[in-house]
């Protein structure tokens, strides 16, 4: 069953997210920091990990280096109300999938779960 996990410090996001996850059969977990993240991904690799990036602690940007430098495959999709463009370039740097704007639309975690967690 493909594993799905949901990273955000805020619960109201991150059930926003779960509520938008397509039809299927998915493992969904939650973290809400970045640190609790990273163990839940060493404990039980997720397929797709939907990250915010304004965190206390970890941001996701740290949430994101931690999560390459211990797993080069990990996937992970930025879910952020920060449009700047340098933002955006910078966690694709850091090699997120795609990064999708908040509030997310249905469309959009859709996609990202047909694309990368098969
Ligand atoms: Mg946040």
């Amino acid at each position: 069953m493909p594993s799905i996990l949901i990273v955000d410090d805020s619960r109201i996001s991150r059930q926003i997210i779960r509520k938008l996850l397509p039809a299927g059969d998915f493992e969904v977990r939650e973290a809400s920091s970045g640190q609790e993240c990273l163990q839940l991904h060493l404990q039980s690799p997720a397929d797709l990990i939907f990250l915010d990036l304004t965190m206390p602690g970890w941001d996701g940007f740290e949430t994101l280096s931690q999560l390459k430098a211990k797993d080069t495959n990990v996937k992970v999709v930025i879910v952020t109300a920060d449009i700047q463009t340098g933002s955006q370039s910078k966690a694709l740097g850091l090699g997120a999938l795609e990064v999708i704007c908040k509030p997310p639309k249905a469309e959009a975690i859709k996609r990202a779960v047909d694309a990368y967690c098969s």
